[in-house]
């Protein structure tokens, strides 16, 4: 059969360099949560779906079908952990983001919701359709200063992000990362224009859009003189860290669970109540398997007088993905069993009665999860900072 080799630009060519360095070993199988919860039919795994990336770039099959593969993958990670374990070292993860940005530049649409998505971070500036003025309403009343509005020699930002400044239920999150900071006495400060990391569009394949709202956030972080950055979410600081320009490299880039999390070293935490119950911990992706933070978190939750922290079978490097990175969080894709609801059982069979988290991804799948598996009179899902702020006491 004649081969084509339509679609071996610079970009198809970096893929096919990375997949072939797969030795087909199909251990990467056994990681994949994809894989797991559809039964194998939605994607051969991993390597499956590098696979069909690799022949789809060889046989110039760049097209829905292709993008369809590729968007179920979640970015977790865990397979290229398995594959660096077995020496072979496939950056998979690297090969399907960029395979993304290859469907997006051969002029593939994104999928129907994706779409939405996008042209809210292009147009607003976050992927919820909501009005950029409306993005600091969730601190009304807690007197934080806007760096960007006033100069000040405060050195801290507290980078928000979208979901925590928009969605109900995370905006609970922003406020109590920000009280436990006041109550720390720690001077910081928001950004009145903060838009989207962009990392969103990053993992859809937009990388023209990323690298636009990352040239508006640095102007934002330049001008405001600041020399650290606390992020809410994980997928925020890994953008920060990995895919910003070099100029961010002169600030100080820290998830607020390893910031707080120095606090507690300091004895600058004081408690007011114990929390008497059992909880376990989620390791969200961006923040255990992409960048090794496993036991900061869990020192902030150790830290809380009453709480009792307990293991679930798969956690750390091993622990199953949420289903929400990767631009997932916006597709309903129509997976046998959904992945929150598998780790939500797995949580519950610790016999804790909180599921805490670090990640506004995390929260929400899970606490949609909670809803249907019907078990919200028992059952709750909190991020870490709710934790530690309702146990200082609300008053600020
Ligand atoms: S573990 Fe690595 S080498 Fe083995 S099949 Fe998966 S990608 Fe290929
Ligand atoms: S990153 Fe996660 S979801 Fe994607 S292929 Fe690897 S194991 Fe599967």
């Amino acid at each position: 059969m004649e081969e084509h080799y339509g679609n071996e630009d610079e970009l198809g060519g970096e893929i096919l360099n990375i997949v072939s360095k797969c030795v087909k070993c199909r251990f990467c199988f056994s990681q994949c949560p994809v894989y797991e919860v559809s039964n194998g039919w939605v994607t051969q795994g991993a390597s499956g779906i590098t696979q069909a990336l690799y022949y789809g770039i060889k046989f110039n099959c760049i097209d829905k079908a292709l993008r369809d593969i590729l968007m179920r993958c979640t970015t977790c990670r865990s397979c290229e952990i398995i594959c660096e374990r077995l020496m072979a070292g496939v950056t998979l993860v690297d090969a399907i983001k960029k395979g993304r940005q290859l469907l997006m530049e051969a002029g593939i649409d994104p999928i129907r919701e994706q779409q939405k998505v996008l042209e809210s971070l292009q147009t607003l500036g976050n992927p919820y359709g909501k009005q950029p003025l409306k993005r600091t309403t969730w601190a009304e009343g807690l007197d934080l200063k806007r760096l960007d509005l006033a100069p000040d020699d405060v050195s801290v930002l507290y980078y928000v992000g979208c979901t925590p400044s928009y969605d109900d239920r995370v905006q609970n999150v922003a406020r109590s990362i920000a009280g436990i900071l006041k109550k720390v006495g720690v001077a910081f400060g928001i950004l009145e224009m903060e838009k989207s990391s962009g990392d969103t569009a990053l993992v859809m394949g937009e990388r023209g859009l990323f690298e636009d709202l990352a040239k508006k956030n640095m102007i934002s972080f330049e001008k405001s003189g600041i020399q650290t950055i606390l992020t809410t979410s994980p997928h925020d600081f890994n953008s920060f860290l990995k895919n910003y320009p070099e100029d961010i490299r002169k600030i100080n880039i820290a998830h607020y669970t390893q910031f707080v999390a120095g606090l507690v070293d300091k004895g600058r935490l004081s408690f007011k109540q114990e929390l008497n119950r059992k909880v376990t911990y989620h390791d969200p992706c961006y923040l255990g398997k992409h960048n090794g933070i496993y036991d900061e978190p869990r020192k902030l939750l150790k830290a809380i007088p009453g709480l009792e922290l307990v293991e679930m079978e798969r956690t750390r490097e091993s622990s199953l993905c949420c289903g929400g990175g990767g631009g997932r969080m916006w597709v309903d894709f129509d997976e046998a069993t959904h992945l929150a609801e598998v780790r939500v059982r797995e949580a519950m069979d610790t016999g804790a009665q909180i599921l805490a988290t670090a990640c506004p991804f995390c929260l929400i799948q899970f606490e949609d999860a909670v809803k249907t598996l019907d078990r919200e009179d028992t059952f709750v899902v909190r991020d870490v900072s709710e934790l530690l702020f309702e146990a200082m006491g609300p008053e600020l």
